[in-house]
């Protein structure tokens, strides 16, 4: 199995990340990956990067080393409402949008709870990524969760620090995530979830955790750049020309 695409990835911006942009799209190249999402903290993480950051990737080149740069965020879902910290007004200059429970902006509360606000933030219809669901710390109804995630259109990462330095007990999560979305018809997305470039691209636990579940590669949507350019394409992004006019079928 051979993943093109990174939908998770951090730079010094982010504040407690130790790698340049250069490095980690350098990171990328090496790895064979041909789409890298750039998605920092958004603003409720303390040492996230001020909006203008976001909206100033447009100055970041389409395509850099050969790999294709999506302009993203990781949003916190900041409320039970399932609101996210991302202005109105930035929607239009971003590609991907990741949304996650973190604990220094939301305070974790119960399974039912959990399951509920993540499923209003999918139908706000602003996020493309449920990202590291698998967090023991927040669980969450995991058939409820995919049937929504295949509902609105969702993407459910699975996330590779989530099995090596974050997140300790994700495993059992993930598995039965996993096969939800696996159920319910829905795609899985691969994130490094890279804080330092030498993790970018880098999806060694993933893959063997796929292999493990038996998990179905056509519903892998990071094993393809071209599908993945599909799905945002479908998804309304704007501004995508370029890396559309380069993408090719590898599957
Ligand atoms: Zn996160
Ligand atoms: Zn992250």
């Amino acid at each position: 199995m051979h993943i093109e695409v990174d939908s998770h990835t951090h730079t010094i911006a982010s504040g407690h990340a130790y790698s340049s942009l250069g490095e980690n799209v350098a990171a990328a190249a090496t790895q064979g990956i041909k789409l890298l999402a750039i998605t920092e903290h958004g603003p409720a993480m303390p040492g996230s990067p001020h909006i203008w950051f976001f909206k100033n990737m447009r100055v970041i080149p389409r395509i850099m080393d050969g790999v294709g740069i999506l302009r993203g965020i990781e949003a916190n879902i900041i409320n039970g409402k399932g609101e996210l910290d991302v202005d109105d007004s930035l929607y239009p200059y971003l590609d991907i949008v990741l949304a996650s429970l973190h604990e220094p902006v939301i305070e974790p509360s119960t399974k039912t709870i959990h399951t509920d606000t993540v499923i209003k933030a999918m139908s706000s219809r602003k996020i493309d990524v449920f990202a590291h669901g698998g967090n023991p710390i927040f669980p969450i109804d995991v058939d409820e969760i995919a049937k929504a995630a295949k509902a609105y259109n969702v993407l459910v990462e699975i996330n590779n620090s989530s099995f090596t330095t974050s997140r300790p007990g994700s495993e059992k999560n993930c598995t039965s995530l996993a096969e939800a979305v696996g159920r319910h018809g829905g795609e899985l997305t691969f994130g490094s979830d890279a804080h330092i470039a030498c993790n970018v691209g880098r999806f060694v636990e993933c893959i063997a955790f796929v292999e493990r579940i038996g998990f179905p590669e056509k519903q892998i949507l990071s094993t393809s750049s071209h599908s993945f350019m599909n799905f945002l394409q479908e998804k309304g992004k704007q501004n995508l020309e370029i890396l559309l006019a380069q993408r090719t079928p590898s599957r």
